[in-house]
């Protein structure tokens, strides 16, 4: 229903006027919340990206995220969140989004879409040959030989999107592997 300006200025005066003879302002009641919600699956998060980690609520309708805002009742960010996990919706429903492996062979000028099986075990198997060639067994510091078991031919990062448990499992793994050069995006 539209609303003219005059209309707009008399339902304004009118509200003044509540005001002015009962001394407080009226309460609209709105069920806003519930009306935007209805239907909708309740879920809660953490947001990816920083180590904020702001919560947030996710509704889901038919498994698809159709909203995500943030948790009034979360002790970090109570409710609020910055620009960016406030698009946090785009990065779940966008069409531009990669669903498959994309792998660019060497000197290839494309991309061809890969299975996660062919992905997992050429990582696995180009990892486990970069250790061997780049194994260190040991060492002499200061005159005396030393075990190090160190593998100066990798690097290892972490992301703030891990959790404690997932920080511990990476860290231990890069550890098993010799690396050396363990940082997190964090600190840098
Ligand atoms: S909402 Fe912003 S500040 Fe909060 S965790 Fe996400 S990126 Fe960090």
């Amino acid at each position: 229903m539209g609303i003219s300006r005059r209309n707009f200025l008399k339902g304004g005066g009118l509200a003044a006027g509540a005001v002015a003879v009962t001394g407080k302002p009226v309460r609209a009641e709105v069920q806003s919340e519930a009306i935007r919600t209805k239907g909708l699956q309740t879920s809660t998060t953490i947001c990816p990206y920083c180590a904020v980690g702001c919560g947030m609520i996710v509704h889901t309708k038919n498994g698809k995220v159709v909203n995500i805002e943030g948790d009034p009742e979360h002790p970090i960010n109570q409710g609020a969140l910055c620009s960016k996990g406030s698009a946090l919706f785009q990065v779940a429903n966008n069409e531009r989004r990669l669903t498959k492996v994309q792998y660019r062979a060497p000197k290839s000028d494309k991309w061809e879409e890969v299975t996660w099986d062919w992905a997992m075990e050429r990582i696995a198997r180009n990892m486990k040959e970069t250790r061997d060639r780049n194994f260190v067994k040991q060492e002499k510091i200061n005159g005396e030989m030393y075990t190090v078991n160190r593998n100066d031919g990798m690097a290892m990062i972490g992301a703030a999107a891990l959790d404690n448990e997932e920080c511990y499992l990476v860290g231990k793994f890069a550890r098993a592997m010799g690396v050396g050069y363990l940082e997190h995006q964090a600190r840098i």
